[in-house]
């Protein structure tokens, strides 16, 4: 079913190495055929890169390390700023892309033009001004591309 991405590029080291293959478990059906979709259509993308000794850890599925990587929080600091968080990528909704051969810009234009034509049936949300592709497959009540801004 997935062709392009392994489990390892899609949730942190830390949920991998505790869970191993299971960690598909908290993943979004919807999202892993949206990036899958856009993988076909755009060609070579990274979420997370850890496994190869890059730094994207938490570019898929986040956990409370996210906000201990940000700063010098201690750790149940941390868990308490996971736990008031409602970000999409914490319920393995999201996912932050990094194109090789498209600008962020660019690939938010092609969702835009070919969602609602190629794409699923579900809504799809992205996130304007930022120099990757967030996605996200948020219940929203329309078939449509939303956008939001931070
Ligand atoms: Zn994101």
């Amino acid at each position: 079913m997935i062709r392009h991405f392994s489990i390892k590029e899609l949730v942190p080291k830390h949920i991998y190495e505790q869970w191993g293959d299971m960690s598909w478990w908290f993943l979004d059906f919807r999202a892993i055929k949206t990036l899958e979709w856009l993988r076909d259509e755009l060609g070579s993308c990274t979420v997370n890169n850890w496994a190869w000794g890059g730094s994207y850890d938490q570019s898929g599925l986040r956990t409370y390390q996210f906000y201990q990587q940000n700063s010098l929080t201690p750790k149940y600091i941390a868990k308490e700023l996971v736990a008031e968080s409602f970000s999409q990528h914490k319920y393995g909704r999201a996912f932050d892309c990094k194109f090789t051969n498209h600008k962020a810009e660019d690939v938010r234009e092609f969702i835009k033009t070919n969602w609602n034509i190629y794409g699923y049936e579900w809504p799809i949300t992205i996130e304007e001004d930022t120099n990757w592709v967030h996605f996200d497959t948020r219940n929203r009540p329309y078939h449509k591309v939303y956008t939001f801004k931070q």
